[in-house]
């Protein structure tokens, strides 16, 4: 197991020379009584990217996105958003702030359309200026048919989609979205993810939290893996496969086969671990390329008798298991 508390900290020094930052947070600390909900939490959000903090239940995800809206007191650690200190009272740097909450927060009373427009009426005062912004708003979430819906009326996945629409509606330059995506059905998902990434090609910047690793992984630049309130690892999706130091990862269903073909295997070029459980063979490869194609020859060759045989690339999962030794899945 990997023992460094933050893996990429060099990249991330080096690559935070470079771009314009947005966000950025020092030793940022939020205790519950004993516990440390947010633990010494040091990191950039740059402009124009799509950042993913991801963690399992509990491992502060929403209580840093709140204390970098001020909406929690915090007991250390400085915030600066757009160059300037983060305070309760910051209201221009709040004005450029879009914000979906976890929790689908819309009114009852108000039609799709109108809970839009009345959000987006706190900032953009401008009638056929605020008539344009929500009209986009609709269309980016895909909400065009629903319009005269009341809330009561939606799906869960349109109720998730019309909160964001009334989070995003007035252009923000900066988003945040806590778990936009929990509990809906796979098509309003695809919407949700598409919705953002439009919001970037339009020059915003996003902070996207889930504990769903395949979105983080299809979403995002740049990612920040979090467990009990720390930082464990920060990268890219490719830079942080590369700390598991596993380059491919290949399964065969056996049928069939010997204890010597297993060896074999075994001191095959760029195996780095064999592992063998009732038919299932599990062969890590640590580099090289065509490593898939060989294997199959091989066993062809053997005469290995199998039902099936994949090949995969590291995921999340694994970078969360080799850095924590828990699964990040449920
Ligand atoms: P996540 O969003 O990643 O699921 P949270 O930021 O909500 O995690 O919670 C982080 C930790 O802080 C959890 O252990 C949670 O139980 C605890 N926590 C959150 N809010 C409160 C609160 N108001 N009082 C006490 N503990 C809290
Ligand atoms: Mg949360």
């Amino acid at each position: 197991m990997i023992t460094h508390l933050f893996r990429g900290q060099r990249r991330y020094l080096e690559r935070g020379k470079r771009m314009k930052k947005i966000i950025e947070v020092e030793n940022l600390t939020k205790t519950y009584q004993e516990l440390k909900a947010v633990d010494n939490l040091s990191f950039f959000v740059e402009e124009g990217e799509i950042l993913g903090l991801l963690g399992p239940n509990g491992s502060g995800k929403s209580t840093t996105i709140n204390c970098l809206l001020s909406l929690l007191h915090y007991d250390r650690g400085r915030i600066r958003i757009f160059g300037q200190d983060m305070t309760p009272d910051a209201y221009e740097i709040k004005k450029q702030i879009g914000v979906v909450f976890q929790d689908v927060a819309v009114f009852e009373e108000l039609t799709v359309r109108d809970n839009i427009d009345y959000f987006c009426g706190l900032y953009i005062k401008e009638k056929a200026l605020r008539k344009q912004y929500v009209q986009e708003a609709v269309e980016l979430t895909g909400l065009e048919e629903f319009v005269k819906f009341y809330p009561k009326q939606l799906s869960g996945g349109l109720l998730r989609r019309l909160n964001i629409a009334c989070g995003i509606a007035h252009r923000p330059r900066l988003i945040f979205l806590d778990e936009p995506t929990v509990a809906v059905d796979p098509q309003s998902r695809n919407s949700i993810l598409d919705g953002i990434r439009v919001l970037r090609e339009r020059g915003a910047t996003v902070v996207y939290t889930t504990h769903y690793m395949e979105e983080v992984e299809q979403l995002c630049d740049r990612i920040i893996i979090l467990d009990r309130g720390k930082i464990i690892a920060e990268g890219t999706n490719e830079e942080l496969k590369e700390l598991t130091g596993i380059e491919e990862k290949v399964t065969v269903e056996l049928k069939k086969i010997e204890d010597r073909q297993v060896e074999a295997i075994r001191g095959l070029e760029h195996v780095k671990e064999v592992t063998r459980s009732r038919n299932l063979l599990t062969i890590i490869y640590g580099e090289g390329t065509n490593n898939f194609g060989k294997l199959l020859a091989f066993l062809e060759q053997e005469s290995v008798r199998y039902d099936k045989i994949y090949s995969e690339r590291p995921t999340l999962n694994d970078v969360f298991l080799e850095l924590t030794g828990k699964e990040l899945r449920d």
